[in-house]
């Protein structure tokens, strides 16, 4: 997308908020100079206090295309610096400072010609670019497989549900690490390599596979996939940095 070669500074207006979980928020942000976002991309946001003190946070993109509302999704994280403002303070109408959009690496394209299936493993909030990659191919009619594995600590924990369940080209899978939802024959507990191995597409049909969650989980992951046979060159990742 030619709007890689277009990123900078972005004032964007607060269109609509709506709580995705209890602790975070999903944002509607018109930019009228946006230029477009691939799936995956990010932006990074600037907070300035009235003192001219200023903080900047990278936040994913829930949104992709030819578009000029940017979504995002974020979690508060408790004694944050941005989070707990964009969580409880913004309002709708603010001004929000956005630089984007960022991220070359960690994109899928719909337009990519290599038609290998594409897993995708997200901890907690590292479902958002995810979430971007999985929702740009339900628009597509002819695509790769898609399978999404998705760890969260419990069902009221997780984002975009309505979504995901509406899904009808990607393989959902959502597993729960504290507490697992009424009728679920999963015991609560961390993704296992077992697990990962029999709900992930086998690394003889070499999927590209993309990985977003706070630093431990992914390195976990990462280095499970590895043992499993997945070579290190079609895995992506994408830390979110923190604790998992
Ligand atoms: C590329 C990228 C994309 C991101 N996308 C999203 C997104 O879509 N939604 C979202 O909610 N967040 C996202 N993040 C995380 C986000 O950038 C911030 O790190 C997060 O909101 C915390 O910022 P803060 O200012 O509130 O806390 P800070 O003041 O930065 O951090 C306070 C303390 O919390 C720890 N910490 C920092 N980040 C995390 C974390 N994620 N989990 C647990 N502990 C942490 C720090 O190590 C520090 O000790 C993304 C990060 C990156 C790098």
């Amino acid at each position: 997308m030619s709007a890689k070669s277009q990123r900078r500074w972005h004032i964007g207006r607060v269109t609509n908020i709506r709580q995705e979980t209890d602790t975070a928020v999903r944002l509607k942000v018109e930019v009228p100079t946006w230029p477009g976002n691939d799936p995956g991309a990010h932006v990074d946001v600037r907070l300035t206090a009235p003192d001219g003190y200023q903080a900047t946070r990278s936040y994913s993109i829930a949104s992709s295309g030819d578009t000029t509302q940017v979504v995002l999704v974020v979690e508060e994280l408790p004694g944050g610096e941005v989070s707990p403002f964009l969580t409880h303070h913004l309002a709708e109408g603010d001004e929000l400072e956005v630089h984007g959009p960022l991220g070359r690496y960690f994109v899928w394209t719909a337009s990519d010609p290599d038609r290998s299936p594409v897993q995708l493993i997200a901890g907690g909030s590292g479902i958002v670019p995810l979430f971007s990659m999985a929702s740009a191919r339900e628009r597509e009619a002819d695509h790769a497989d898609f399978r999404l594995l998705y760890s969260v600590r419990t069902s009221r924990d997780a984002f975009f549900c309505e979504e995901l369940a509406a899904m009808s080209q990607t393989n959902v899978n959502i597993v729960h690490t504290r507490e697992s939802p009424s009728g679920s024959t999963r015991p609560p507990g961390r993704l296992t390599r077992d697990e990962i191995n029999r709900s992930t597409f086998p690394a003889s049909v070499r999927p590209r596979i993309y990985v977003c969650g706070p630093t431990p989980f992914v390195e976990t992951i990462a280095q499970s996939l590895v043992q499993l046979g997945h070579e290190p060159v079609q895995i992506r990742t994408e830390r979110f940095g923190g604790t998992s």
